[in-house]
């Protein structure tokens, strides 16, 4: 069976990263709970909109008590492969749903670069997010000398095929209409600088992506996986990005500090269909 793009979950999801405090973050999340209920939200699994906002972990719990009626599911930064134990500053799977989180990013090129994390980090804190029931975004994307010097496809290959590896065997014996790990395609040099890759460049990406999914997994699962795409989203060019047959989605930084652009990103999404 081969999805259309419209059959494919579109996820919207905001990186806060270090920013806003708890006050701040109250009101945002709020205030965007508040607008998001103009939006046709489904509950049928085959087509739908998701909203997810990834505040500091600090927020978290305030935040998800304070929502518990909203659309927007939660989600963290970042997590640790290990439930418990003596890693001094990490948070755990666990400790991530009991609050009532349902995604975390990982593998942010953020993390990469200042935290020494890898393709292998990054596959661990994925498979234990899987384990928990918390759908992790897998973050890949290529430096700005990388794409000049033509290695855009073979670092991206890697990423995934360490990064992706063993995942769909956690998943085995679980039923899904959209896979629970998504991948987000963020250009290293399109992140936070305000240049954004075209529609063209992202879907050549995309498409990339879904069909080293499909050899690694199945066209199945490839086809029923989003692709977000993240690198300076914005409410001006959320929507030709959006319209792209493998663009799925976006996970948005400085954007989804700002109610109103990330209201209009996600009403991109809801007209992409
Ligand atoms: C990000 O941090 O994931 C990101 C895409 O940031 P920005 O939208 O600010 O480029």
């Amino acid at each position: 069976m081969t999805f259309r793009k419209n059959q494919r979950e579109i996820i919207i999801a905001g990186n806060w990263k270090m920013n806003t405090s708890l006050a701040e973050g109250r009101g945002l999340a709020l205030n965007l709970s508040e607008r998001v209920k103009q939006f046709p939200f489904s509950t049928d699994d085959s087509a739908k909109v998701t909203v997810v906002i990834c505040p500091p972990y600090t927020h978290l719990h305030f935040i998800r008590a304070e929502m518990m009626e909203s659309t927007i599911e939660m989600g963290a930064q970042n997590i640790h492969w290990e439930e418990k134990g003596a890693y001094t500053g990490e948070i755990s799977a666990p400790m991530l749903t009991e609050i009532g989180c349902k995604w975390a990013i990982v593998g942010h090129s953020e993390r990469r670069q200042f935290f020494g994390e890898t393709n292998e980090s990054v596959n661990l804190r994925a498979a234990a997010a899987l384990k928990h029931n918390l759908r992790p975004i897998i973050c890949v994307g290529e430096s700005l000398s990388e794409r000049e010097s033509g290695a855009t496809f073979d670092v991206i290959g890697k990423q995934l095929m360490i990064g992706v590896k063993g995942l769909i065997e956690i998943l085995e014996n679980k039923e899904f209409t959209s896979n629970p790990f998504v991948i987000a395609y963020e250009p290293i040099w399109a992140i936070g600088t305000g240049k954004t890759a075209t529609p063209e460049q992202a879907e050549e990406v995309h498409c990339f992506i879904r069909n080293t999914l499909s050899e690694m997994t199945s066209e199945n699962i490839a086809e029923r996986t989003s692709l977000l795409y993240g690198g300076s989203v914005n409410a001006k060019n959320a929507s030709d990005l959006l319209t792209m047959p493998n663009v799925d989605g976006a996970l948005v930084g400085g954007a989804s500090l700002d109610v109103e652009q990330f209201t209009e990103i996600i009403r991109s999404a809801f007209s992409s269909y």
